[in-house]
């Protein structure tokens, strides 16, 4: 009998797998596909490597602080690279701007843009700092089973005005920025959440700061090597890690969970059950619980992706490791995606060529692009139809941007909203789980604790949120919770 069964060994599940083997837990995850990492995946393709899911590294210090349990840390791991700029953004006028790293450079670039503007720039990092430092010790420091625990965790209310949680992210950028391009690069990263700048919460204003001050990275060889380092560190702490091991239910009596049952039949009983799976997936299928599935299902789901992957032949003039092609109309574009719910025509385009930085990336001379859109959930737009139709579009829009890739592609993949849906068991192929839009959608995440004693909710789909470093938290705060529930010593003792 383990003490504890993960299912799932996404981000988030490893994470809290780590924490709870390295406490000496009895620890055994299981993952349905053939490699860890969920999301954090990636394809090779003859000789070009993509980072199919994140291509961006934040708060690398989230997982040093999770390393350290086992005694290492990030760069003992991996190879992560700090990089300058953090992003090339393209407005269609033919302007463009580098984020760059470090407040100094990235002023003098905003002034460059849009003379006067770098102090507005400069006040919308310090309010950024503000928001950081008190969402980080009171929103993502413990569980949120109702606001109470949010409030609970504040020195008073000027903490709660200090998240900024009643205005969007759209207004807050309005409020400091003249120039409609800031205000569009500011809205920007509502997508950071899979959300739109006009429904979420000013409180994601922080993570261009987060971006300045701990640095946006890259892990050479691919981020998803960084999923391959944590399974060898799980495996060094004595967790049993099971690939190919597909969780068909979670048994459970009326109190509490009792283990799990594998495809195929076999058993596993365990008095702690952490779903690192969907919390939708969690709830239909692997403890069918319908009160519990409403309520999921009143949490805002996140965006999808449409992502290609385009092995290019030469060199481009101008590409950094990560470019943005902003829409002409954000209003527009965020409407096709969260109202009209329709792959947008004119959508911005994210473009990662991690073979900027590492030429191990691409054979010589080459690039390879990664290139994702922001689209509705997966069954808003009929993807078996569109996806070829849409492939051909967004390389046009590329080539109105000005990267006209023509003559130069050796092939190219698609990955569709079904296909994240199909591989994760993402629940609408979300991309980060539930999003942030609307003032309570922090709220109406699923908890990290399930409704039967013993079980837990880990990633994207439950508190704090989707990606990579927010997953990391989720699972430091569900090893807390069990810790607390059910201690080493007190299972020891149990079993004797
Ligand atoms: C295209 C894309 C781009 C992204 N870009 C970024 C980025 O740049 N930066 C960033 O920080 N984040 C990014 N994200 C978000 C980030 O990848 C996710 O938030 C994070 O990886 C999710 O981790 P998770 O722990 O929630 O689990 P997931 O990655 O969702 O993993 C869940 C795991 O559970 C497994 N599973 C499901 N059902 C079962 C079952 N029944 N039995 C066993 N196993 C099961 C799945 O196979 C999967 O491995 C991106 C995501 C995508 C898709």
């Amino acid at each position: 009998m383990a003490d504890v069964v993960v299912v799932g060994g996404g981000v988030g599940g490893m994470a809290a797998a780590l924490r709870l083997g390295a406490a000496g837990h009895d620890v055994v995850v299981l993952e349905r596909n053939d490699v860890l990492g969920g999301k954090l995946a990636s394809r090779s393709i003859d000789g070009f490597t993509f980072d199919t899911g994140p291509s961006l590294l934040t708060l690398p210090e989230v997982f040093d602080d999770l390393l350290a349990v086992a005694g290492t840390s990030l760069a003992e791991v991996v190879q992560p690279v700090r990089l300058d700029p953090i992003c090339r953004y393209h407005w269609p006028d033919g302007s463009a701007f580098d984020h760059r790293a470090g407040t100094g450079p990235a002023v003098a670039e905003v002034e460059r843009l849009s003379p006067g503007a770098g102090a507005a720039f400069g006040s919308y990092l310090d309010h950024g700092r503000r928001v950081w430092e008190v969402s980080r010790r009171t929103f993502f420091s413990g569980p949120m089973e109702s606001p109470v625990d949010l409030l609970r965790r504040m020195r008073g209310p000027s903490d709660l005005w200090a998240i900024d949680p009643l205005r969007s992210l759209d207004a807050r950028a309005r409020a400091h920025f003249d120039d409609p391009r800031l205000v569009q690069w500011a809205g920007r990263y509502a997508t950071y959440s899979g959300s739109s700048p006009y429904s979420a919460p000013a409180t994601l204003s922080c993570i261009p700061w987060i971006e300045q001050s701990s640095g946006a990275w890259y892990v050479r060889g691919g981020l998803a090597g960084l999923a391959g380092a944590l399974g060898g560190v799980l495996a060094g702490v004595g967790v049993d890690v099971r690939t190919a091991s597909e969780v068909e239910a979670v048994r459970a009596d009326a109190g509490a969970v009792r283990g799990v049952r594998l495809v195929g039949g076999e058993t596993l009983d365990a008095d702690v059950v952490v779903a690192n799976v969907d919390a939708t997936h969690l709830y239909a299928q692997l403890l069918p619980d319908q009160r519990a599935l409403r309520r999921v299902l009143r949490a805002p789901v996140s965006s999808s992706g449409y992502a290609l992957l385009v092995a290019v032949e030469g060199r481009t003039e101008g590409v950094a490791h990560h470019n943005i092609a902003f829409s002409a109309d954000e209003a527009k574009e965020f409407a096709d995606i969260f109202e009209r719910r329709t792959a947008p025509e004119d959508p911005t385009l994210y473009v990662a060529i991690s073979a900027v930085t590492d030429a191990s990336q691409a054979p010589e001379g080459c690039e390879n692009w990664f290139v994702l859109v922001n689209v509705p959930p997966a069954a808003a737009v009929d993807w078996d139809v569109r996806a070829d139709g849409y492939r051909d579009h967004l390389l046009e829009r590329l080539a109105a941007h000005g990267w006209d890739l023509a003559g130069r592609i050796r092939s190219v993949e698609v990955i569709t909203p079904l296909d994240i849906a199909e591989r994760y068991r993402a629940w609408q192929g979300s991309i980060y789980g539930t999003s942030s839009n609307g003032r309570k959608a922090a709220f109406l995440r699923p908890s990290n604790r399930g409704p039967r004693r013993g079980l837990y909710l880990v990633g994207g789909s439950s508190h704090p949120g989707g990606g990579l470093p927010l997953v990391a938290m989720s699972g430091a705060i569900v090893a807390t919770m069990v810790e607390a529930d059910f201690p080493r010593g007190a299972v020891e003792a149990a079993r004797r």
